[in-house]
């Protein structure tokens, strides 16, 4: 007898499988979900590994399986593990991301009365148990839920356990119904021959059976079985007519699968590969000759500019492993997944493209599943999720703005980083990965200079205009606007170039990072910001109590009255969001006409395509927003970018503020004037000397990573060394602060007792977003070269939530 280790479906599983023994009537293969007894319910459980002999003495068995062939591949069956271990998961969350949409499936517990009844014994029951036995024999059949509802849900399940313990009723199991199925139609063609048929058609229309007749005639003359609705088309009939027919075996059904089609091809036109520039020469036959080498497991960083020509070398890198029999996955930050994106792909690859996005109904995610499994695309391509789509022959994996942090999960379980997995998916099929980014990850590039991956360069747009490549990018030093008595959110320069962009009918935008605006103390005279002294980190103004918090160790102070660094008492909030910016907007430019675009809005009257849209047909003059518009914005009447602050960003007490800064101005410096028109960005803040702004005005990526390499390295951050993030949620404050004080003295005994020598525990504290929807949240950072190991050995308690490798510790 052969034993399986499977993965549950169960919060009390956690990491571990759980040991099954196989029925001989049941084949079981790695990877096939299974339904296995737990406890005393019946779920659901993905084999990951047989084995000869069971990990526990006492095994139950497996129940049976629940789709024959198997839904997870072997290297999925690997990844999964990953997963669960390197960020700490419950092994079954990570199963989950690989399975086909909508199907995890509960079973459902029946109750019923057993089928050979001897007249019970019902003198020795309690009232509760006879009435509920009463019940069960009225109904025959009973779910427990609805015994529940009935009883009680403790009184129910106690009674219950007492009959069935009695024999005097049986526990069933049945699958809940399937929320998805393919979508399929109903066909029908004649189940007798054609000279039959007409014989029937003639008796029928004598019995005055005339509908049935016409189908019957109808019928005859298709060469092929007809839908239902093309039937009702073309003669009118129903279904009760064919219901009719069929009834009297004349007629049969058949159902057919009909494809449901996430990409509409009209309109689209094929494309052809086009003959590459010299720099993407060298860079395309780097990872063509990894692909031919075959089983490589290659990492590229594919660093270029917007506009470089990443995608070509990414369409015909594709292009390449599908010549190889291979397929390709291409991952792309959601917000980016635009109809544009998916033509560019479908036009080179017709009718062999897959997409995956969660705006497509559960239906068409399931058939897109199926469909990809069957081996019918040479690439998928969709968000962080498509990774673990089941692309079968996988050679090639592309991450499109590798630096994105959308591709990192972080609001529930699993919280994985999509890059991370694909190098790691890679690593176990063999395919190729390329990281494509303008504005590489620090951590990434940092990796790539020391040869973890390779590095190909793209210096250069494929089509640089007017001699100069890049637009040109000014930065304004708001303290000179102050001391030259200008007040308003718009230095002069920003407003003289609104003014006449407006004047000349083209349009602006104006960017604002809203998230923090609020937090810090910043001087107004000097640019100092308020740091804490031991973490380096802002300090965020609490207004209930008016005090400055760390966020990283707790320890606060009191909001001064005048500047550290100059004395001047001009220090001050800088708290404006987009709505204000509107105001003021409108105010100083009255002529303009506004549109103001940020998930406040997007969330109500308009969604993000409408705004698009009636931007492009110049609804308005000006656009204003968070930089989540940056992207996908290519309008040639837009000439000018004006980011109002680009202090809030950088002044987030993250780590990674400087980063995030430059990259988010990059994209901004990076998208204006791609129009006739050209373009201009101007950014202004209070400490235009911070190299991160410095960088991104001059587009050098080079000298921002310097610097921030060296940061990191002198404060001890990644990629030096490595985070894990804790945080425990909690309605009440006190209790969440007391939690945490409780976790980190346990953390410092066990690093103690293990004389661990490099972690150290940073907080706790409060969170920076630190109530959230009616909960406080209080954290934990842990830094070392391995925090997880520690970690995954300590039983962590409810209410907390794990972060491994964060992507930010806001
Ligand atoms: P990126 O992905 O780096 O932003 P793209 O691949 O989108 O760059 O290229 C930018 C523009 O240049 C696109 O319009 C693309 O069609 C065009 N392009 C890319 N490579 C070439 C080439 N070798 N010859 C001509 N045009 C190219
Ligand atoms: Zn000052
Ligand atoms: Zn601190």
């Amino acid at each position: 007898m052969g034993y399986a280790e499977v993965s549950v479906n169960s919060p009390v599983a956690q990491r571990r499988t759980f040991s099954y023994s196989i029925p001989p009537e049941l084949d079981i293969n790695v990877g096939q979900a299974v339904w296995v007894p737990f406890g005393d319910k019946l779920l659901q459980g993905v084999v990951l590994e047989l084995t000869r002999l069971p990990a526990v003495e006492e095994t139950r068995e497996i129940d049976g399986v629940i789709e024959p062939r198997p839904i997870l591949s072997p290297a999925h069956v690997l990844l999964a593990r990953w997963i669960s271990e390197h960020y700490l998961s419950p092994l079954f969350d990570a199963v989950a991301l690989m399975l086909p949409p909508g199907f995890e499936r509960r079973a459902i517990t029946f109750i019923s009365a057993p089928k050979t009844l001897p007249e019970p014994d019902i003198s020795s029951l309690t009232q509760g148990q006879r009435d509920a036995l009463a019940f069960i024999q009225r109904r025959g059949k009973v779910s427990l839920r609805e015994l529940e509802k009935e009883l009680g849900k403790k009184r129910a399940q106690s009674i219950t356990s007492q009959l069935v313990g009695r024999g005097l009723a049986v526990r069933n199991y049945e699958l809940e119904p399937v929320k998805v199925r393919p979508k399929e139609e109903l066909y029908l063609s004649l189940a007798v021959n054609a000279v039959e048929a007409q014989q029937e058609a003639a008796g029928l229309r004598g019995r005055r059976a005339a509908k049935q007749a016409a189908l019957l005639d109808f019928l005859t003359h298709q060469s092929e079985p007809v839908s239902l609705a093309e039937a009702r088309r073309g003669i009118g009939c129903d279904k009760a007519t064919a219901d009719a027919l069929v009834g009297k075996g004349l007629v049969a059904y058949q159902r057919i699968a009909v494809k449901r089609e996430p990409i509409s091809y009209e309109g689209i036109s094929p494309s052809l590969p086009l003959s590459l520039t010299a720099a993407q020469e060298a860079a395309f036959k780097s990872i063509r000759d990894s692909l031919r080498r075959q089983a490589t497991g290659e990492v590229f960083l594919l660093h270029g500019v917007t506009g470089s020509g990443k995608t070509e070398i990414y369409l015909q890198a594709l292009a390449e492993a599908v010549r190889l029999g291979k397929r390709g996955i291409v991952l792309v930050p959601e917000i980016a997944l635009t109809p544009q994106t998916i033509e560019r792909f479908g036009s080179r690859f017709p009718h062999k493209v897959a997409v995956l996005h969660s705006k497509l109904s559960l239906g068409e995610q399931f058939d897109e599943w199926r469909r990809i499994e069957n081996g019918e695309f040479d690439v998928v391509i969709g968000p962080r999720s498509a990774i673990f789509a089941p692309q079968p022959d996988l050679g090639l994996i592309v991450v499109d703005e590798e630096y994105e942090w959308t591709y990192k999960q972080h609001d529930k379980s699993p919280r994985y980083h999509a890059r991370d997995v694909a190098i790691k998916l890679a690593e176990l099929t063999g395919a190729v990965v390329i990281l494509g980014s303008a504005t590489p990850d620090v951590a990434t590039y940092h990796r790539a200079q020391q040869g973890g991956y390779h590095l190909l360069q793209l210096p250069e747009r494929v089509t640089p205009r007017d001699g100069s490549a890049m637009p040109q990018v000014q930065v304004v030093d708001l303290r000179e606007e102050l001391k030259a008595g200008n007040r308003s959110l718009f230095s002069r320069s920003l407003s003289e170039a609104i003014t006449r962009a407006v004047a000349k009918g083209e349009q602006v935008i104006l960017f604002l990072n809203r998230r923090g605006g609020e937090t810090f103390i910043q001087c107004r005279n000097c640019g100092f910001v308020l740091r804490c002294k031991r973490c380096d980190v802002p300090l965020t103004h609490h207004f209930t109590e008016d005090v400055l918090v760390c966020h990283q160790c707790n320890r606060r102070t009191l909001v001064p009255q005048s500047c550290p660094r100059c004395s001047s008492r001009r220090i001050k909030f800088l708290g404006i969001g987009t709505q204000k910016l509107e105001r003021e907007t409108g105010y100083t430019f009255p002529q303009a006409r506004l549109l103001r675009w940020d998930s406040d809005v997007t969330k109500g009257r308009y969604s993000h395509g409408e705004i698009l849209s009636r931007f492009r047909a110049h609804d308005a003059d000006i656009l204003i927003g968070t930089q989540m518009i940056a992207k996908g914005l290519d309008l040639p009447l837009i000439t000018l970018d004006g980011v109002v602050t680009a202090d809030t960003s950088l002044n987030l007490p993250d780590f990674r503020a400087g980063e995030r800064t430059f990259q988010l101005l990059s994209q901004v410096a990076g998208r204006a004037g791609r129009g006739s028109l050209g373009g201009r960005v101007i950014i202004q803040s209070y400490s235009p000397e911070h190299y991160a702004i410095q960088a991104a005005a001059k587009h050098d990526y080079t000298s921002f990573y310097k610097k921030e390499i060296a940061y990191r390295r002198q404060l001890n951050q990644p990629p030096f060394t490595r985070l894990a993030l804790l945080v425990y949620s909690h309605a009440n404050d006190a209790l969440c602060q007391r939690e945490t004080e409780r976790m980190k003295r346990l953390l410092a005994e066990e690093i103690d007792s293990r004389g661990i020598a490099d972690l150290d525990i940073i907080g706790p504290a409060p969170a920076f977003i630190h109530k959230l929807r009616g909960r406080f949240r209080w954290q934990i950072i842990l830094r070392g070269s391995e925090p997880s190991a520690l970690l995954s050995q300590l039983p962590i308690p409810r209410g907390w939530t794990i972060d491994i490798d964060p992507v930010t510790l806001l």
